[in-house]
């Protein structure tokens, strides 16, 4: 097999640069938290596939799961043959989801097919039109999903006209100055200036923004959501997807405010790295669509069904869900410290739910520009971060292992991203890049934001090397590449 950089290569000629990478190193296998590369490297995976991995890479028990359905069958279409799995998960997705109604699970492929379904539902359901989303929230890539999507780049630039009857509201958030009170009298003002109330079908938010920052819902904004859902006959929809299944130290995040929504989309870590996604929802509004107005070719696939019923096992035997609490405690605590101990008072921010950890960085008494980038360790231990480029520390922690090693201190491999660096260097497009004292330059991506292209990319010593580390991630017109060795 070729090595990272050929594959590189084949990767540049096969596949449209609009499905960008974070890292161009090419996974060959991987295991609980650890994955090997192409060429033998071994990383502490930190990504955990976007939030995917809570149980970790290939848990024994998903993975006899997954074998056991394999050995009998892997599809049928439930809308053609049905099977068990598929009953048996949405019934414990019912019991587990909060609220004492009753309750039903309809299984889907993605998340953004679980968002375009909740809303299908709520139309259906309530005979109205109206969507109302937040900005700096995260809900998919399909087109209705990109409409209620509150952030243009990279996500939605160009891919217009989104589908109508979509509005915006400002997600409150202290941080930036806005209220909870600035975001409810924008929800007021879209009610006078786009939509009646009496039009909207539904309200979508994130407990926690997942892509837009980790930030996190106040309660009691939730809490006065809920209330304006019931005045107004709204159905209140829960996104969280990325929230889910102990990312926060409860199954889902919403349960920490007490508010109980109309549905929850949920996929993920659901599934333990197979595709599998759904909506759980009030029994009535979940039966709105007639037969055949609901499902797909894929939706809930046995094997996936299979394996998510093993993950909730997971979760439950191994108490992930007070492991999470456990790792946020101690990711925070270590977090503020070192917020208290920086002179520049670069840190804006440390914030978490459970173990769904940010860090903000600010320029100067000026808050670091909306739009979260994902970085690594590596990033918050630098010194010369740059100004505003850098927003939050993305924590997505396989379980178990990641933090217990970090903890350690286990530095073996030279892919491990909690290494210190010793330099750190800033391109003009907010690439930055460490040399290690292994002679490595690992070098992670920011958000280039409206780089014109490169002009100091070539400086320094370290351009130029045997293998790339990482390239830029434009998401816009950016094409610089780094290498970096
Ligand atoms: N909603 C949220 C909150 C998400 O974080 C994501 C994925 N990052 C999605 C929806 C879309 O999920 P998918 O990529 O599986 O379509």
């Amino acid at each position: 097999m070729d090595g990272n950089v050929g594959l590189q290569t084949r990767r540049g000629n096969a596949v449209p640069r609009g499905v960008a990478t974070a890292y161009p190193v090419f996974a060959d296998r991987a295991e609980n938290a650890e994955l090997w590369d192409v060429e033998g490297r071994r990383y502490v995976d930190f990504a955990g596939g976007i939030a995917v991995l809570n149980t970790g890479h290939r848990h024994p028990k998903v993975m006899a799961a997954v074998q056991a359905q394999m050995d009998r069958f892997t599809h049928t279409s439930f809308q053609v043959i049905a099977y068990e799995p598929y009953i048996a998960l949405a019934e414990r997705l019912n019991a587990l989801a909060p609220g004492d109604h009753p309750k039903k699970t309809i299984l889907l492929t993605t998340g953004a097919e679980a968002v375009e379904n909740a809303v299908k539902i709520a139309r259906v359901a309530t005979g109205r039109r109206g969507v109302i989303a937040f900005a700096g929230g995260f809900h998919g890539r399909t087109l209705l999903t990109m409409g209620l999507t509150g952030k243009v780049a990279p996500y939605k630039a160009g891919m217009g006209p989104f589908p109508t009857d979509i509005y915006h509201a400002p997600f409150p958030n202290a941080l930036h100055g806005v209220s909870i009170e600035d975001s409810l009298a924008a929800i007021n003002t879209i009610f006078k200036a786009d939509i009646e109330p009496e039009q909207v079908a539904a309200i979508i938010i994130e407990p926690v923004t997942g892509e837009g920052g980790f930030y996190q819902a106040p309660f009691e904004f939730l809490v006065e959501l809920r209330k304006l859902c019931d005045r107004h006959g709204i159905l209140l929809i829960a996104d969280e997807i990325q929230t889910g299944f102990g990312r926060t130290g409860k199954m889902f995040a919403i349960e920490h405010s007490g508010v109980v929504p109309d549905m929850i989309t949920v996929a993920k870590s659901l599934a333990g790295g197979f595709p599998l996604s759904g909506v759980i929802g009030k029994a009535d509004i979940m039966d709105a669509v007639p037969p055949g107005g609901l499902g797909g070719t894929y939706g809930g696939n046995p094997v996936a069904c299979a394996a998510a019923l093993a993950v909730l096992d997971v979760i439950e035997e191994e108490g992930l869900l007070q492991r999470s609490l456990d790792i946020g405690d101690r990711l925070t605590g270590r977090l503020k410290g070192l917020a208290a101990r920086t002179t520049t008072r670069c840190i804006s921010e440390v914030r978490g739910l459970g173990g769904m950890v940010a860090i903000e960085f600010a320029s100067g008494r000026s808050h670091a520009r909306s739009g979260s980038h994902q970085v690594t360790h590596r990033q918050v231990s630098g010194k010369r971060l740059g100004r505003s480029v850098l927003r939050s520390l993305r924590q997505c922690d396989p379980y178990p292992g990641a933090a217990d090693r970090r903890r350690r201190g286990d530095r073996r491999g030279t892919g491990y991203p909690g290494k210190i660096p010793t330099r750190l260097g800033r391109t003009n497009c907010g690439l930055i890049w460490s040399r290690e004292p292994c002679q490595h330059t690992h070098a992670v991506r920011l958000q280039p934001a409206n780089c014109e292209h490169p002009k100091r990319h070539d400086q320094g010593k370290e351009e130029r090397h045997e293998k790339i580390i990482s390239t830029i991630d434009n998401g816009g017109d950016c094409r610089c590449r780094r290498y970096v060795a």
